[in-house]
Formats: structure tokens, C-alpha cells, sequence
């Protein structure tokens, strides 16, 4: 009984110690996992050791974008030790324990048991544990939430009217399980044609900044649509590892957040 207790506060201990930071959106497609990768690179950039959960049971792509897919995390322990990839992140993800596809016909609970497997796990010496949510309001994020309260969340949509008004919705979720919001990203901002330069908005522009002041939330940046960003994360280079351009504003977020 004595063990037991003893093993309780070592887990509070090392609980306190890890900033666990969900990343959630209204709505699919968003660029909630590129934007998680990216900010999981930027923020080890800024020091901290950081592990990635990949929680999108609906589609769970981080092995993807981290380049280890078809690796399976090993169990020790009776807890999953995280995968490693070649950009030092160690993940775990949905994408890992279950064949591609599977994971979709799975109801609240059992990805609710899967989601604590892969959170309880052995993450070590991680300091700042990012999740990157199933897109939406459904139990599973709702239960996620309450399970792990994490100490804040990042919210994430496109300048577009539906994806915002999801967001907002995201946002309640995210009041109703008490987690505070540390802010909110607008993704797909501004596309530079290529062959002339010339910015559009495709999503239309400045709706998330203006959305946040709606809402009195703090507005942490905007990310450009960018054909480099999707090339890199379907062959595992993501921006965020190297100092130009387009790394920059996963870094400025990525400050916000460290601050
Ligand atoms: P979500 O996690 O919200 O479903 P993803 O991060 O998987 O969205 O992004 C959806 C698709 O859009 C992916 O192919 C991704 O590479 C691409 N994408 C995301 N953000 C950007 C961006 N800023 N510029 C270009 N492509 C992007």
C-alpha cells in the first residue's frame, strides 16, 4: 500500500512538472496537425523538451509529417514508450497503435482509453507536452479535457465565417472543461502567387485577429498559405526547423506561448 501511494505523488510530481498544451480546431483540414508539428519543432528550438500527442483518432496524420509511420511504439512497463523521429520530437499518435482508416468507427470511450495510453506514457524528461485534438466538440475532446486539464489551449482555423463560428464553438468546449485558451492562430492567411508575387486571401484575411477580439481572446498570429508548408509536411521537413521566412511566424507563436 505504502508503494503505491509512493508511486501517486511521484506521478503528481512529474504531472505538475509537464506543461500538457492542447491544440484544437472547429473543424477538419484547418492545418491543426501541421500547426502543432511546427510549434512542437519551434518550441524545442526555444529550449524545452518536447513530445507530441497525436490525438485525432478521425485522422491521425503526425506520423506522417514526423516520418514514422509503421514504427510501433513498444510497451514497457505496461506504458508506451513514445516513438522518435528523425527531428528529435518524440510522438505518439493515434496513426501508431491502429491500422490506417480503423480508427474512425471507434465510439467515445474506447478513444477516450486510447488517448489516456497514449498521454500516460512514458515521456520522461518532456517539459511541454503538445496534443494535437480530434477536430470539433465531441466527447472525446470534451472528455480529453476534463481527464488531463491541460494548462491551456491553442485554438486554430482559417479566416473563413464557418470555420470560425466552429472555432467559437471549440472555444466553449474548451471553457465548459475549465482550460483557459491561450489563443488563437489564424492558418491559410495570404497566398503569394508563385509566379508574380501578388498576395490573395483565398479565406479571406484578418477574420480569426478580429474573431479573438470578439471573443477577448489574445491573438497569437497567422500563418500564410503556402505550397512549401504542405509539401513539407508529407515528406516529413517542416518549416518550422529551419530560420526563414516561412519558419518565422511558428516561431513568434511559438514565443507567445514560452512567455
Ligand atoms: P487538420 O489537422 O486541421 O485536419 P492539417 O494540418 O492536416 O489539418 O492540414 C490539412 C492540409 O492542408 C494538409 O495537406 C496540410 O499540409 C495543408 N496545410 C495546412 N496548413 C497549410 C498552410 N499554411 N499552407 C499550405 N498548406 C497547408
Amino acid at each position: 500500500r505504502e508503494d503505491v501511494s509512493e508511486t501517486r505523488v511521484v506521478l503528481t510530481a512529474e504531472r505538475k512538472q509537464r506543461r500538457l498544451i492542447a491544440v484544437g480546431s472547429g473543424k477538419g483540414g484547418v492545418g491543426k496537425s501541421t500547426l502543432t508539428a511546427n510549434l512542437a519543432v519551434a518550441l524545442a528550438k526555444l529550449g524545452h523538451k518536447v513530445g507530441l500527442v497525436d490525438a485525432d483518432v478521425y485522422g491521425p496524420s503526425q506520423p506522417v509529417i514526423f516520418g514514422n509511420q509503421g514504427q510501433k511504439p513498444v510497451a514497457r512497463d505496461e506504458k508506451l514508450v513514445p516513438v522518435d523521429s528523425d527531428i528529435g520530437i518524440p510522438v505518439l499518435s493515434m496513426g501508431h497503435l491502429v491500422e490506417p482508416g480503423r480508427a474512425l468507427a471507434w465510439r467515445g470511450p474506447m478513444a477516450g482509453n486510447a488517448l489516456s495510453q497514449l498521454i500516460d506514457a512514458h515521456w520522461d524528461d518532456v517539459d511541454t507536452l503538445l496534443v494535437d485534438l480530434p477536430p470539433g466538440t465531441g466527447d472525446v475532446q470534451l472528455t480529453m479535457l476534463q481527464r488531463f486539464k491541460p494548462m491551456g489551449a491553442v485554438l486554430v482555423s482559417t479566416p473563413q465565417d464557418l470555420a470560425l463560428i466552429d472555432a467559437a464553438r471549440a472555444g466553449q468546449l474548451f471553457d465548459q472543461a475549465g482550460v483557459p485558451i491561450i489563443g488563437l492562430v489564424e492558418n491559410m492567411a495570404g497566398y503569394a502567387c508563385p509566379h508574380c508575387g501578388e498576395m490573395s486571401d483565398p479565406f479571406g484575411k484578418g477574420g480569426v485577429e478580429t474573431a479573438a477580439q470578439r471573443l477577448d481572446l489574445p491573438f497569437l498570429g497567422r500563418i500564410p498559405l503556402d505550397l512549401a508548408i504542405r509539401e513539407g509536411s508529407d515528406k516529413g521537413t517542416l518549416p518550422a526547423a529551419g530560420d526563414d521566412l516561412l519558419a518565422q511566424p511558428f516561431h513568434d507563436i511559438a514565443a507567445k506561448i514560452h512567455s
